[in-house]
């Protein structure tokens, strides 16, 4: 059988721990039996991440500005215990945001959803995604450990030098903590387009929420930046297709999302999304069934899986033992970028080879077959629980099967 060809490259982004094995078995067993894969290579796991000082982060997202697609492995953001346990020169900051800062653009993530998988809230019939805003706020700050008593102060400078404004934040009597956060109004711009045009394409309703009653400078300017756009580039696309833009506070939202059907889409600020998208997730099944996918303002395309590295699962791996880690969310990330790469392309070949791996994934489990994970949430008889590799193994016989 001959293999299917790519034109441009795909930019590569391996990771860290058990998703980085799971990187690898999906290449070996589920991609390059089928695929000429093209890719630029770039290693983000955290060894690679100190041994060039982090700038491998920089250079993959400016690889993923210039040919527009990328795959992301799951990668460890370091903390304390990470700096030691990688003897690493520094506490890197988090890849995803170094590269959401070089990319712009918005998160969106959707549940991948089963009939044999109910979700937690049985009010739930239709997925949820999440639109998170990828840049800015505490994932962009400046933050002190304050030692004692002083007074912090805020206050901006305009291009000739002159204060526009300075305040006290607080008058310290005790240590504590400081922090500047900060957005950008275009950035806030091309959040709102990137959500209204996403609901517009999969003709949903899309609801915005923040804390604009307790922020009335910060978070308001992100409500009104929505309304304006939406009142004068969407209202009447939106009337046409018959979907709705709402705004209401984040407390209503998170009441409301739990009363809901699903079938909408949820945009939400930077930190809100962050953990939101977690909650929507498990409640739908698995964290490891959340695909994510970044889209930036000038149309470039990040996919990775929504959850982690999985570290409990790795370290297990390394003693030896057997694991059975979820696949389903790494997969789906090739997929998505597979699937991209080739309608930018004009490869309708790749577009169909990345939607059958995806239909065979989605039978595996369907039938019985797929990891521990899923096995305690799916309601049917006849459940067969298989390993990391074993699951990738099984989807792969589906995916020979739909081919011949
Ligand atoms: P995690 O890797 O998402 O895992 C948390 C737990 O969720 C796991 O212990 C496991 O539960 C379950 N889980 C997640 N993915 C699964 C999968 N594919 N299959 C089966 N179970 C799965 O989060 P974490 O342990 O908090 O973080 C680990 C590392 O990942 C950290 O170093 C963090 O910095 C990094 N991280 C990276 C990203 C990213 O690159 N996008 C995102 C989040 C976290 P059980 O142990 O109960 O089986
Ligand atoms: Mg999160």
């Amino acid at each position: 059988m001959s293999k299917i060809a790519m034109k441009t490259p795909l930019v590569e982004m391996d990771g860290d721990e058990m998703t980085r094995i799971i990187w690898k078995m999906i290449k070996e067993h589920l991609l390059e039996p089928y695929v000429e894969l093209k890719a630029e290579y770039y290693d983000l796991g955290l060894p690679n991440r100190d041994a060039t000082d982090d700038a491998v982060t920089v250079q993959a997202a400016e690889a993923v500005k210039k040919y527009g697609v990328g795959v992301k492995c799951a990668t460890i953001t370091p903390n304390a215990d990470r700096v030691s346990e990688y003897s690493l020169k520094k506490m890197y900051k988090s890849p995803n945001g170094t590269i959401r800062a070089i990319l712009d653009g918005t998160v969106f993530r959707a549940p991948i959803t089963l009939p044999c998988i109910q979700p937690t809230v049985s009010t739930w019939k239709k997925p949820i995604t999440i639109a998170r805003h990828a840049y800015g706020d505490i994932y962009k700050c400046t933050e002190y450990r304050v030692p004692g008593p002083g007074k912090a102060e805020i206050s901006f400078k305009d291009e000739q030098g002159k204060v526009l404004f300075s305040e006290t934040v607080f008058d310290f009597k005790t240590a504590g903590v400081l922090m500047g956060m900060y957005n950008k109004d275009d950035s806030i711009q091309s959040f709102a387009r990137a959500c209204f045009n996403y609901a517009l394409a999969i003709k949903q309703d899309i609801w915005f929420s923040a804390k604009d009653t307790i922020s009335k400078r910060y978070d308001h300017t992100f409500k009104d930046i929505f309304q304006e756009i939406f009142d004068s580039e969407y209202k009447e696309k939106f009337e046409k297709a018959g979907i709705v833009y709402f705004y209401t506070l984040i407390d209503d939202a998170v009441a409301r999302v739990i009363r809901s059907e699903g079938g909408f889409i949820w945009a939400c600020k930077n930190y809100d999304g962050d953990v939101m998208s977690d909650m929507v997730a498990t409640a739908f099944g698995s964290l490891a069934m959340m695909t994510s996918v970044l889209v930036s303002p000038d149309g470039n395309f990040e996919y990775e899986a929504a959850h982690g590295t999985v570290t409990k699962h790795f370290y297990k791996h390394r003693e030896g033992e057997t694991t059975s880690t979820n696949s389903m969310a790494t997969l789906f990330a090739w997929t998505g970028a597979l699937a991209k790469r080739g309608e930018l392309d004009g490869l309708p070949e790749l577009v169909d080879f990345a939607k059958k791996l995806e239909q065979a994934s989605l039978a595996a489990i369907s039938t019985g077959y797929m990891t521990k994970d899923l096995a305690s949430l799916a309601d049917m008889p006849g459940k067969t629980v298989l390993s990391t590799e074993d699951f990738i193994l099984k989807v792969k016989e589906f995916l020979d099967a739909s081919i011949a």
